[in-house]
């Protein structure tokens, strides 16, 4: 099987499992687990912030920097398709006791005037808004990305209304390989920073937060009683540390994979709609008539594993354990499908 339901399905590489298994470890509860004390430091330096936590999961993560940022009864703003509201089981509400306000976008892109639009006024009938929450890349908008300078700009709405900005960078490494950013700018425009260490950067499991000092020993509160307190997380650490350290550049290949991939999409006459192709996400539209399901089940037929989007939309996500010949079948196959 051509496994494209994800970036998450990756497996460790020899020298990522090496790195695991000579891994110095304590109870991180503790704070004596010296891996997770480096990759901690390492996260936080790489994204130019005080400090860093390592967490179970990206939806964890998000779920503390959003918790440590608001009080109940306030209101979050995001795109419509962003994670925080649709694939993290309603969380936000529950853990947090917030609302969100839920934007359009360019692709899931917020611009200024958007989010300008949809902050409260200070009336006492409408929740305060209190966080501005953005996602790069733009899962839902087929992987598409901001660069730094829309960043900023949005950070100064922020500013002059006094809100606090929540970055789901589950795929940053993605947009920065694409922009040629640094990531060591990004901290200056978000009070919190979730990246994952799970997707495209091949470890196992693991996510970080990252941001202000007194954000992350707030997040250490929550994350105890979210039940993500671990122990020798250290072989986790060490995975997470060597995907930071020897995966970031190979996202390039991925990205070049969703491009062939995107081509030989665009001959096939059961395709209505490709979305612009901008990293390692492909997404595309069935024709009128023709339904996920149907076309998901030709593909697994023939040895292809795809998501449903949507009612008639597909996800294909490319990572390093699809191989260059393997993107040649799954080409072969979608331009051979009969439908
Ligand atoms: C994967 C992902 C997350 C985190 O998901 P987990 O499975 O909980 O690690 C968060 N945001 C986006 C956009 C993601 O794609």
């Amino acid at each position: 099987m051509i496994d494209l339901r994800s970036d998450t399905v990756t497996k460790p590489s020899l020298g990522m499992l090496d790195a695991m298994m000579s891994a110095k470890v304590g109870d991180d509860v503790f704070n004596e687990d010296p891996t997770v004390i480096e990759l901690e430091q390492y996260a936080a330096q790489l994204l130019g912030t005080d400090a860093a936590i390592f967490c179970p999961s990206g939806t964890m993560t998000n779920q503390i920097g959003i918790n440590v940022l608001s009080n109940p009864y306030e209101e979050v703003l995001c795109y419509k398709g962003a994670h925080i509201y649709k694939y993290e089981g309603g969380g936000v509400a529950g853990t947090s006791g917030l609302s969100f306000r839920l934007l359009e976008g360019d692709r899931g892109r917020l611009s200024c005037e958007e989010i300008v639009n949809n902050i409260n006024p200070d009336d006492i009938h409408f929740p305060k808004t209190s966080i501005i929450e953005i996602e790069n890349t733009v899962n839902k908008g087929g992987g598409c990305y901001y660069t730094l300078s829309e960043i900023e700009g949005i950070f100064k709405i922020a500013n002059e209304y006094n809100l606090k900005m929540h970055l789901d960078g589950a795929r940053l490494f993605n947009a920065l390989i694409e922009t040629g950013e640094n990531s060591e700018d990004y901290g200056q425009y978000f009070d919190t920073i979730s990246i994952c260490l799970s997707k495209g950067l091949g470890a196992p499991v693991g996510s970080l937060l990252a941001g202000k000092k007194e954000y992350i020993n707030k997040a250490r509160r929550v994350r105890k009683f979210l039940g993500g307190g671990m122990r020798q997380a250290g072989y986790l650490g060490a995975a997470g540390l060597y995907a930071l350290k020897n995966n970031i550049d190979r996202l390039k290949e991925d990205h070049r994979k969703a491009q062939r991939l995107a081509s030989a999409l665009s001959v096939c006459d059961y395709i209505e709609e490709i979305y612009p192709v901008e990293t390692n996400i492909v997404i595309f539209r069935l024709g009128s008539g023709l339904y996920t399901e149907v076309v998901l089940e030709k593909l697994k037929a023939k040895g292809v594993l795809a998501v449903p989007f949507g009612k008639s939309e597909v996800r294909l996500v490319t990572h390093m354990d699809v191989s260059e010949s393997q993107i040649d079948e799954c080409c072969e196959v979608f331009t051979s499908l009969k439908i």
